[in-house]
């Protein structure tokens, strides 16, 4: 099957109010190529050094989604060209995204990663954790930087109903979270959904999935 197939596959299984986020890591430019060929225009990447090559190299009305964990010394290498970073997960991340969009004069969008998998491995913050976040001092000091939604990933297993459990918690935060509504807050993307499990996170709510393997072929 050809990148494009798979692309019209998908693209014809999801709603029109679900965005869909190509995730290309590991793959080669002549492959987003092909996607881009097809129509596709959002790319996530979860490296920032491999996502500012393949900015380089490809066309520029290219929206580009960081989807990984986000080391704060690597946040200057995306600030002039990303569009919206998934993975925020502490203050001191969202601190040093909003210093760098200040020097160059942006307003970055983010996604705050919660935390909702069994597995200690996934990255993220808590209820808790996000209440103070969202309650602190330093956020709402913070002009350059804006919390356009959140983001998760469920655990990685075959129970159908372990997956939709943690996607309806998500939702649930999702929800709660949204009648807050402030100058650098407010949710209106919840990006949840993998090649494996997007058809039980847009029936959950989801309104941007993050597919790579059923687009591109296994990593
Ligand atoms: C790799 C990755 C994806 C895509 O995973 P597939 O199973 O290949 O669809 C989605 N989200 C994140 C955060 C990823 O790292």
């Amino acid at each position: 099957m050809s990148i494009a197939q798979n692309l019209h596959d998908i693209k014809s299984s999801i709603p029109d109010n679900v965005t869909l986020v190509a995730v290309s890591k590991t793959k080669p430019v002549s492959d987003l190529m092909e996607a881009y060929q097809a129509g596709q225009r959002i790319f996530g990447e979860n490296k920032i050094q491999e996502m500012t090559e393949k900015w380089q190299q490809m066309p520029k009305d290219i929206e580009w989604h960081m989807i990984g964990h986000v080391q704060s010394n690597k946040v200057k290498y995306m600030v002039p060209y990303v569009k919206l970073i998934h993975g925020v997960d502490s203050l001191k991340l969202l601190k040093e995204i909003n210093r760098q969009a200040v020097r160059w004069r942006k307003n970055i969008h983010c996604l705050l990663q919660i935390h909702i998998a069994e597995e200690e491995t996934k990255f993220g913050l808590d209820e808790n954790e996000l209440d103070a976040l969202l309650n602190s001092d330093e956020f709402k000091e913070m002009n350059n930087i804006k919390i356009v939604g959140l983001m998760g990933m469920a655990t990685f297993t075959d129970n159908q109903a372990q997956i939709k459990r943690e996607f309806d918690h998500l939702k649930s935060i999702f929800d709660k979270y949204q009648q807050l509504e402030t100058a650098n807050l407010k949710l209106e993307t919840l990006s949840m959904g993998m090649s494996g499990d997007y058809q039980i996170a847009i029936d959950c709510g989801s309104t941007m999935v993050r597919i790579g393997s059923s687009i591109f072929g296994t990593r």
